[in-house]
């Protein structure tokens, strides 16, 4: 396979595997777009349920002619007690999320019968299948992992596993340095994601079968980009010996899919998108305030409605995504929607960010720091205000608000990713935060200066020539060579 001896050089064929969670799934599927657009044939392995989430971006991409496909595998379902259909952390109640990662267990066996029967040139694998590695070898074929985070986060996460700062610290309130890298981080306990937290170490050795894996990786391909975070692409290199290609901020190459992009493309995706569009349509450019706090996290009744009057009190025009978990809330205030009429839209369920962020409506974006979220703000040059939850968004909120100086906090005081640990934030932060972001004033409008700067930088690094687009070509380039490598031929003959 892949020999080059003077023909076209057959079309590769990489196959992409994304884990069950909306938030690596959507990104995955923009760099699987990527490689098809660069007539590379890109086939995502994916489960029925997680495949409706996927089909929009996948068949607009194949009927305008690109080279993309999915490719099938049951979700054990039975095995984990999930019902049949529940196949991703956004679509189970959150106490059901460890039967996701049990299932994600269960799949090794139909990965390998799939990448054996198929026998691609490459893996892009999720960093949870850390057996593709092993199968890769097998093959004969490199595999690339993904994180679906930038490098910041990656770094930090690696300083902290690698000297474990926060075990210096003798309580939750003294702040402890994250050692080595590129800027100063300052971190404490409450805001470290659980598994670092957690006295059980089962999660942390997990997290070190997935870096081992990692290891015997060709490297790791980035949704981020070079202008943004070089520093720490070096960083990655040096102390963990980890290459690194950026090729995004991949949602800027999105093409046009994106009333459902990441959500089963029914009527209510399609009539939400309408709804919010024209909505803005309707707005004095940059005058919107867009809160969004992903595709998994929830909050409380309390939290909602403080978040409502908050909102509300900051007096700027907002469109807010509020999740619901099944249940109904009663968070609503009292005589909120008739006050809202026009000023405010309220949408349930799923919003077209990207869409909306890209609009001129918007002015600034209150986020719960998911990586994409991040990503995405940054690429529409918005500033923002910051409201991280779990995982790593603390570390998240580090770059944007200390590193770019693009956000705001959304609150100061006690701040912790442990659900039972979380303090209401009262509506009056939420009102000075959001005023801070939009008002006038000097510091405001730095921060809009350096965010526009940045979008403009995002946009660039993904245009022709661009950092991005280059890395993409590096990465596809390294793909191509790699049978000649690892057959010992000089790559660089003839
Ligand atoms: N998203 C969206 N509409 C919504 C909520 C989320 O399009 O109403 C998308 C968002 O644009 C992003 C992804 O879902 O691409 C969420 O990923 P992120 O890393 O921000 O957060 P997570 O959901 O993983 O916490």
């Amino acid at each position: 396979m892949g020999s080059n001896d003077g023909h076209e050089p057959h079309p590769l064929r990489v196959f992409f595997i994304p884990f069950f969670a909306t938030g690596h799934m959507i990104p995955m599927v923009d760099i699987a777009r990527l490689f098809a657009a660069r007539g590379v044939d890109a086939t995502v392995l994916v489960t029925p349920s997680n495949a409706a989430l996927i089909s929009a971006t996948i068949d607009g991409a194949a009927a305008s002619g690109l080279p993309i496909h999915t490719l099938l595998y049951p979700f054990p379902s039975a095995e984990v007690g999930l019902p049949p259909g529940a196949e991703n952390i956004a679509s189970v109640p959150l106490a059901d999320a460890p039967k996701i990662d049990a299932a994600t267990l269960l799949t090794v066996g139909d990965h390998e019968r799939l990448l054996r029967l198929h026998h691609p040139d490459a893996i892009v694998s999720d960093t949870h299948f850390y057996w593709t590695t092993s199968i890769a070898r097998d093959l004969g074929i490199p595999r690339i992992g993904f994180h679906a985070i930038g490098l910041f986060p990656d770094c930090v996460l690696s300083s902290l596993i690698r000297h474990l700062p926060h075990l210096s610290v003798t309580d939750d309130v003294h702040p402890f340095i994250v050692p080595g890298l590129p800027h100063p981080v300052q971190m404490v306990r409450p805001e470290l994601p659980d598994f670092l937290r957690s006295e059980n170490t089962a999660i942390a050795q997990a997290m070190s079968a997935l870096t081992e894996a990692e290891k015997g990786s060709l490297g790791v391909v980035v949704n981020s980009f070079a202008e943004m975070e070089s520093a720490y692409a070096d960083y990655y290199y040096k102390v963990d010996n980890m290459r690194t290609w950026f090729v995004g901020p991949v949602a800027l190459a999105d093409g046009g899919e994106k009333a459902s992009r990441g959500t089963a493309a029914d009527g209510k995706a399609m009539a939400n998108r309408e709804r919010c569009l024209r909505w803005l349509e309707k707005q004095r450019d940059r005058s919107v305030v867009y809160a969004c706090f992903g595709s998994w996290c929830y909050f409380s009744e309390a939290q909602l409605r403080e978040l409502a009057l908050g909102l509300e009190a900051a007096g700027h025009p907002f469109l807010w995504v509020v999740r619901e978990d099944g249940e109904e809330k009663e968070w609503m205030p009292e005589g909120f929607e008739e006050r809202l009429g026009e000023k405010g839209l309220v949408v349930r369920g799923w919003a077209p960010q990207v869409a909306v962020l890209g609009h001129d409506a918007v002015g600034g974006f209150v986020t719960h720091c998911g990586w994409n979220s991040v990503l995405e703000g940054v690429s529409s040059g918005l500033p923002m205000v910051t409201w991280p939850l779990s995982t790593e968004q603390f570390i998240n909120e580090k770059l944007v608000v200390e590193v770019l100086g693009t956000a705001v906090r959304a609150w100061e005081g006690f701040r912790s990713t442990e659900e039972g640990e979380k303090e209401v934030v009262k509506a009056g932060d939420v009102a000075a935060a959001v005023e801070k972001m939009m008002g006038g004033g000097e510091e405001a409008e730095k921060r809009r200066v350096i965010a526009r700067e940045l979008g403009e930088k995002a946009k660039a690094a993904v245009m022709v020539g661009g950092s991005s687009y280059q890395g993409l070509s590096r990465l596809i380039g390294e793909i191509r060579d790699w049978p000649q490598k690892i057959n010992g031929c000089d790559a660089a003959s003839g």
